[in-house]
């Protein structure tokens, strides 16, 4: 199984042979340089964000670090090693609900599951319902994080 097939499911230890990589704590100054990337504010939502709920997010993921250093076309494309999933280019500022949900997702395939939720959302015979009312509004649309829009806009 590649990397690639790995990004577009959720990644758990227990079904790989590798153990979950030790999560080094994250010192204060570093933690400051993360949230101070986007002023405050989440990398993918753009919400703002207060230090102490800040989580820190690995744009690679770190699970997949033992991937980083086995496929040489991966480490290429990544431009990351194992042992550097934790430098400060590879952290994101980012709010609880945009961390978890990307949890072990690459930045296109956590795009990728965003659009899709609109489809999957409408499966649903309540939320058929309720946009039939108007009283729920769905809307397709290409997902732009926070992070691509600096310097499109001042304020959100
Ligand atoms: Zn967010």
């Amino acid at each position: 199984m590649s990397i690639k097939d790995l990004e577009h499911k959720r990644f758990f230890y227990k079904d790989h042979k590798f153990p979950a990589p030790a999560k080094p704590k994250i010192d204060k100054t570093v933690r400051e340089k993360v949230y101070n990337k986007f002023d405050g504010r989440c990398a993918y939502c753009g919400c703002k964000i207060l230090f102490h709920q800040m989580h820190i997010d690995h744009i690679h993921p770190q699970s997949m670090s033992h991937f980083y250093d086995a496929e040489p076309s991966v480490k290429k494309e990544y431009g990351l090693r194992g042992d550097n999933v934790n430098h400060i280019d590879n952290l994101f500022p980012a709010c609880r609900s945009c961390n978890n949900y990307k949890a072990t997702f690459s930045i296109d395939v956590l795009r990728k599951e965003l659009e899709e939720q609109p489809r999957k959302l409408r499966v649903q015979s309540i939320i058929k319902l309720c946009e039939r009312f108007g009283i729920i509004e769905i809307k397709e649309k290409p997902i732009k994080f926070y992070f691509e829009t600096i310097g499109e806009h001042d304020e959100r």
